[in-house]
């Protein structure tokens, strides 16, 4: 099945004339804390992160990472929304540009992110949220004995794709709620990854259209957080080598009737960056 994952993600990425897949966050963070890939990944580890992290924290392991997965903010929203995303990045410098999967819809990216694997070897190929079968970053840090959360809208795809397994679960009827979650989470210190997700751009894009001043307003509040996360971080887990990432899981675009969607086959969906921010413990 690592093959078959492999030749998908290989299929987009040379259509595309990218060098990275939305899925190769999972290999990634893997490698980064040292904890074997979830068995069905064929992602491989970004190299220039993994290059990173050797200057970096040098023969140590990463020991904290939140993720924070800002749905649909991807390269085409970063050419409407140029300053925004000049923020992220300033957190962030790593910016990996990365191809999605298909069909182009939160559960089956956040599913192939989480995974490593294609949206065929997952299992999930179209907009549904049942319960992901095949292991994932979630169960290999579990394995590993790391303390895991997921804090999202409830009734998502990322709080319904990833239940049954052996992490804690945070779900709330607001983004509002979950960001504040996340960081009384980091506040506490309990969790060894966190994984914190956004709809609001989202759920703009498709109500409003994706430049819309509702959208707008979202992006920036993405941005804003993902800088507040930083800081946080670098306050309460300070002792620590951390790893901060925005996580997008694909793109949008605007259609005839004014209203913004994804999911197909085309750059203003399928093209994204994950941007990474390491850190050495004691470092700030
Ligand atoms: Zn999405």
């Amino acid at each position: 099945m690592k093959e078959k994952s492999a030749s998908i993600f290989r299929e987009f990425m040379t259509r595309y004339k990218c060098n990275y897949s939305i899925g190769d966050l999972t290999p990634t963070v893997c490698e980064l804390f040292n904890i074997p890939e979830p068995a069905d990944c064929g992602a491989v580890a970004v190299a220039p992160v993994i290059d990173q992290a050797a200057r970096t924290i040098g023969e140590g392991k990463m020991q904290k990472a939140v993720l924070f997965c800002c749905d649909a903010m991807g390269e085409h929203q970063r050419e409407h929304f140029p300053e925004i995303f000049e923020r992220i990045e300033k957190v962030a410098p790593f910016r990996i540009p990365s191809v999605s999967v298909m069909p182009s819809v939160t559960p089956v990216c956040y599913g192939t992110i989480f995974s490593g694997a294609a949206p065929a070897v997952h299992g999930i190929q179209k907009y549904e949220k049942p319960t992901l079968k095949i292991e994932t970053l979630f169960d290999v840090f579990a394995a590993a004995g790391k303390n895991v959360a997921i804090v999202a809208m409830n009734n998502c795809s990322i709080d319904l794709i990833f239940r049954s397994r052996n992490v804690d679960y945070y779900s709330f009827r607001t983004d509002e709620q979950s960001f504040e979650c996340t960081l009384e989470l980091i506040r506490k210190n309990n969790y060894d990854l966190i994984v914190s997700y956004m709809t609001g751009y989202d759920a703009q894009q498709h109500k409003n259209g994706c430049f819309s001043a509702e959208c707008t307003h979202e992006a920036l509040l993405g941005a804003e957080r993902f800088e507040q996360l930083a800081a946080d971080m670098d306050k309460y887990y300070a002792d620590y080598n951390r790893l901060l990432v925005f996580v997008p899981d694909h793109g949008g675009h605007v259609i005839a009737d004014g209203t913004g969607t994804h999911g197909f086959d085309i750059p203003e969906d399928m093209l994204v960056s994950h941007y990474y921010r390491l850190k050495a413990k004691s470092e700030c």
